[in-house]
């Protein structure tokens, strides 16, 4: 990849929700491009198409959306990847927070069992290294006390701290690009700040670029370095922080 060419690239991407009852046309003709390390801020009303674009992004929507245009990321168009492909990509070199992601935890599994898993099912690794790896990611992710938070249910922990751990996981594989979908809303005011302080941290460290969506125009503004907006499937406005 060049450095000129764009890390993502979405040219006229048209989705239709297609069930028996009703056609939706969640995107219009959206395009947009990001460059390594930048953060975006995607903002729009509720049904706007903000999800179904992360979705398309990472080829995840159901297969009776019908879907027109094209996304490439890092030069490649997505629609050409297998399955292998597919995987790398999704949670690999795309870290994905979806919407409502700590409610996704398994409420009946430790923490530590659900980022442990990720290590040895993406990574191969045997059990004792995997435990490793992930408290190491916890740390790093700044859970305080990780081995606890590692051996707790996550009902056993804050909001706050499992908002924490679904970043961690999103992160564990270091991506280059992290999808996040409303991260914050089920947050009080000082834990969003927490989180996107700490993903910024991130984005900085390791020039991640931050795809970052919220219907909160005043926490978009404070973090991201370009915003765009989505009206009714249709991509309203693009442009720099003011
Ligand atoms: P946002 O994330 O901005 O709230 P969504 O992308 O979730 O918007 O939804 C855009 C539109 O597509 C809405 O009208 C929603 O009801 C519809 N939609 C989203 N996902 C599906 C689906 N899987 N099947 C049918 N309609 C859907
Ligand atoms: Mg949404």
């Amino acid at each position: 990849m060049s450095n000129h060419e764009a890390l993502l690239k979405v040219d006229s991407l048209t989705v239709r929700h297609e069930s028996v009852a009703r056609s939706v046309a969640a995107l219009t003709d959206v395009s947009l491009a990001m460059q390594a390390g930048e953060w975006l801020g995607l903002i729009g009303e509720s049904g706007s198409g903000k999800s179904t674009l992360l979705r398309a992004i990472l080829r995840m929507l159901p297969p009776t959306s019908l879907q027109s245009g094209r996304v490439c990321f890092q030069g490649r168009d997505v629609a050409t990847l297998d399955e292998p492909g597919l995987t790398r990509l999704r949670g690999g070199s795309i870290g994905f927070m979806p919407q409502q992601a700590v409610a996704a935890l398994n409420p009946v599994r430790t923490v530590g069992s659900q980022v442990a898993e990720l290590f040895r099912l993406r990574l191969g690794l045997a059990a004792t290294a995997a435990r490793l790896r992930s408290l190491e990611l916890l740390e790093r992710f700044h859970l305080p006390d990780s081995l606890r938070v590692f051996e707790s249910y996550p009902h056993q922990l804050s909001g706050g701290m499992c908002q924490r751990v679904v970043l961690a996981m999103a992160m564990a594989l270091e991506p280059q690009l992290l999808l996040a979908d409303e991260p914050t809303s089920s947050l009080d005011a000082g834990l969003r700040l927490d989180l996107l302080d700490e993903i910024r941290i991130q984005q900085r460290r390791r020039n991640l670029a931050v795809l970052f969506v919220s219907h909160d125009l005043d926490l978009v503004e404070r973090y991201a370095d370009r915003l765009a907006m989505l009206q009714g499937g249709r991509m309203a406005m693009t442009g720099d922080r003011r």
